[in-house]
């Protein structure tokens, strides 16, 4: 069975005060709760954030990390820099990144390679635009995504890679996908998966959905087979929010 996780993905809001706020509520609200639950937050709270989750329930990601190891590239934070804060995860390939500042699947690729060399575990984000899902090119779309950066992993790697669906479509939206249009693509992505790995791996992927997910949509969406948990914006910058989301895996 595939670890359940929710997962907030803070992006480029609350400056470092109001961070470290949040992340402290969240450990005083969030206890033995059902499922993994990490916080991504930006490279300049990582740091901070690591010592107020110490020994809670939280886990602690970045929302990014550079395709190059180190050396002259003025204002990149690598991978070796996100472990050292304490961080366990980074987001990769989020459509926004690929999108606004041009990511494409071989500098993903890249990313990728660099943060399990280093340590991290890896949430990689795919997922299809409104005019693809039109056109009903959305299974062509998240599969390519996935041979064109991750499916070059061995095994041994892929244990260290967490799926998160993200039609662009219904991001910060509140448009959702609904929970049968979600579990559609997700059985396709995890048989995609097992073509690749096989059956044994495919079922031990965590595979998230993400797209204006919350508590009121989280039961249903949770409640499918392969849909193993959430990649959260807006309503991982409350804490309430946030737990509520967490508490739909009981
Ligand atoms: P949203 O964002 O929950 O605000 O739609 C999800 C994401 O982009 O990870």
């Amino acid at each position: 069975m595939a670890k359940k996780i929710v997962a907030g993905n803070w992006k480029m809001n609350k400056n470092l005060q109001e961070g470290v706020a949040l992340a402290k509520e969240l450990t005083e609200v969030v206890k033995n709760p059902n499922c993994g639950v990490i916080i991504c937050t930006p490279f300049i709270h990582l740091a901070s954030v690591a010592e107020v989750v110490k020994g809670s329930a939280i886990e602690l990601g970045a929302e990014n990390c550079a395709d190059k190891a180190s050396g002259a590239y003025t204002g990149e934070v690598s991978a070796e820099m996100v472990k050292s804060t304490g961080a366990e995860y980074v987001i990769l390939g989020h459509s926004e990144r690929r999108e606004y500042y041009n990511e494409t699947p071989e500098i993903l690729k890249e990313k990728v390679e660099l943060a399990l060399a280093n340590g991290l575990k890896v949430i990689f984000c795919i997922g299809e635009s409104l005019e693809e899902r039109e056109a009903n090119k959305q299974n062509e779309v998240v599969k390519a995504e996935l041979a064109g950066s991750v499916f070059h992993l061995t095994a041994e790697q892929w244990k260290n890679i967490v799926i998160a669906y993200e039609p662009i479509w219904a991001i910060g939206t509140g448009k959702t996908a609904t929970a049968e249009q979600a579990e559609e693509i997700h059985a396709y992505i995890r048989s995609c998966v097992a073509e690749v790995y096989g059956a044994e791996v495919a079922a031990e992927t965590s595979i998230l959905y993400g797209g204006s997910c919350k508590a009121s949509n989280a039961p249903e969406l949770f409640a499918k087979p392969d849909i193993d948990g959430g990649l959260i914006g807006g309503a991982s910058l409350k804490a309430a929010d946030f737990k509520g989301i967490i508490d739909a895996w009981g």
